[in-house]
């Protein structure tokens, strides 16, 4: 099974990616979590991707196309995977489609996650993870069961993203609008868009979705 996720920033995608992850027996591909791993290596590219990312602006789309092509050839993207934040603009888009069928693969479902603007920057302003586990929270809408504690692993310790913060979050969301939303329209076109209301809670948007997937 292979998946692409796509919708703003804040509508679900990381969420709805682990859960998928653990129901479906495939891989979360973040380019995201990839980017922040590489920031936190020190790598020249985590340097250059830094400023970008702090600016709430978007990754050159030829790093972007490097570092997945190259991920999707790793063992564990065998059995599926979920892209979550990438394909991100119309090149990125048009690079995966010659991407897949070099590798001589196929993407099942094209998925967009729809939510409301106001909802976004509520969404990302209150979200936090686990340090040591990675599990996501929000300050309102999905809090750990005991306060202060990871429902998955029991870690203390919980962190915010850099780019999380209202001023930064104007900046993606108009990257979004000006760059990533003609890529709706590109798999519209294709005719394999799906579209789940994201503004539903998150186990109802678990639901459509594995409707969607079967
Ligand atoms: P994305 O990966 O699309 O940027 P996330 O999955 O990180 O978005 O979700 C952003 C924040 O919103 C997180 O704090 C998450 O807990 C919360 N969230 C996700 N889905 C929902 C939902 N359906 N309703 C309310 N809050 C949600
Ligand atoms: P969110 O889903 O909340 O927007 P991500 O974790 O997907 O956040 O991305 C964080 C930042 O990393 C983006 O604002 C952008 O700077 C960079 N980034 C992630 N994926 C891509 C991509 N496919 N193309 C360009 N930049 C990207
Ligand atoms: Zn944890």
């Amino acid at each position: 099974m292979k998946l692409i996720l796509l919708g703003p920033p804040g509508a679900g995608k990381g969420t709805q990616s682990k859960r998928l992850e653990e129901a479906l027996g495939i891989i979360q591909l973040s380019t995201g979590d990839m980017l922040r791993g590489e920031v936190a290596s020190g790598s020249e590219n985590g340097k250059k991707a830094k400023e970008v990312m702090d600016a709430g602006g978007l990754v050159s789309d030829e790093v972007i196309i490097e570092m997945i092509s190259d991920r999707i050839d790793h063992d564990d993207c065998k059995a599926g995977f979920i892209l979550d934040g990438f394909p991100r603009t119309v090149p990125q888009a048009e690079a995966l489609d010659s991407m897949l069928s070099e590798k001589s693969l196929r993407i099942d479902d094209v998925i967009t996650i729809e939510v409301d603007k106001e909802a976004m920057v509520r969404r990302i302003t209150g979200r936090y993870t686990c340090s040591a586990c990675g599990a996501g929270y929000h300050e309102d809408f999905q809090k750990p069961a005991s306060a202060g504690v990871c429902d998955k692993c029991g870690g203390t310790d919980f962190s915010r993203r850099a780019d999380d913060n209202e001023e930064t979050v104007r900046n993606r969301l108009t990257a979004y609008e000006e760059l990533t939303a003609p890529i709706i329209n590109y798999y519209d076109d294709a005719g394999v868009l799906k579209r789940v209301d994201g503004m539903a809670e998150i186990n109802q948007v678990t639901a459509s979705l594995k409707e969607i997937i079967g």
